[in-house]
């Protein structure tokens, strides 16, 4: 059958749009400050620090050697989310231009704001070890408020929560950048992430830093690699999520109790049950975050 060339060029763009819808590939990055290549001091770390201005231009760097490599490994759509301290370090002028910027911290899933089921992919730069690890360069959760915490039993960091989140909606963690403390203690929550060390922990200040060519070269790398071979699974469901928030002292928890479904159970620490992950995830934020103790 003789098709006539408008017909033709129709068919030719329906086969285009569809192929190029099947490999549009969504990848979010939940980009920190501790574990960035070259950052060992709280001078750094906090906006007032003298040296909060170099930080600034390591922690884009390390996010934007994640973000060549995710375009490289085929991604089609990058979303980065400024997950530290005020979540305002990242300057839109100086991040890789293909990119989305969420920014400021007043949001309700902080590190993994604006998350869904649409990514096929999640990336953590410049992550750390959990409250309490004792080796861990800045080694804290959350705000620093917290002595642990606990997801259903199991005592996780910033990267273990986010992951539990991740699992929520089926996208996979497909890598994480930090100390070698942080690494480990990432793949205990999600065992096949690719790591990138870029430095090691002596202890929880003192570290030794890889060059930052070499860095920088493994982390786009590892991005490209990983993204490239980023499998979505099923969403990971739980009948329900019940957390534990020990704190250090027992300041926040006497107020935390405030909220019906928070429960007392020792001076400095809480518990609450919820059904879904993004709820529960809603509700840590606020505890250790949105309550001033000044
Ligand atoms: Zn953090």
């Amino acid at each position: 059958m003789r098709r006539s060339p408008t017909v033709l060029l129709a068919l030719a763009l329906v086969t285009l749009s569809s192929s190029a819808k099947a490999q549009a590939k969504k990848v979010y990055i939940s980009v920190d400050m501790e574990g960035i290549s070259g950052i060992n001091s709280d001078n750094q770390t906090s906006a007032a620090g003298a040296e909060y201005g170099r930080a600034r231009k390591l922690m884009v760097e390390d996010a934007n050697a994640a973000i060549r490599g995710a375009f490289a490994g085929g991604a089609t759509d990058v979303v980065v989310n400024d997950s530290h301290g005020s979540q305002r370090n990242l300057l839109p002028e100086d991040l890789d231009p293909r990119v989305r910027l969420i920014s400021h911290s007043f949001k309700r899933h902080g590190m993994m704001e604006g998350l869904d089921a649409t990514y096929d992919a999640i990336i953590f730069v410049g992550y750390h070890a959990k409250a309490g690890s004792p080796r861990g360069v800045f080694a804290h959760t959350g705000s620093g408020v917290l002595a642990d915490l606990q997801i259903n039993g199991q005592s996780v960091g910033e990267g273990g929560m986010n992951a539990f989140l991740a699992r929520w909606y089926g996208v996979p963690v497909v890598m994480v950048t930090g100390d070698d403390v942080a690494i480990e203690e990432q793949k205990a929550t999600v065992p096949n992430v690719r790591g990138v060390v870029v430095k090691r922990a002596i202890n929880s200040r003192a570290v030794e830093l890889r060059p930052l060519v070499d860095t920088r070269r493994e982390i786009e790398l590892a991005a490209k690699e990983s993204v490239a071979s980023a499998k979505k699974a099923p969403p990971v469901r739980l009948a329900q999520y019940t957390v534990r928030m020990a704190f250090r002292d027992p300041t926040i928890p006497e107020v935390a109790a405030a909220f019906r479904e928070v429960t007392l159970v020792t001076p400095t620490s809480v518990e609450f049950t919820r059904d879904a992950m993004p709820d529960a995830y809603r509700l840590i934020r606020v505890l250790y975050r949105f309550i001033n103790t000044d």
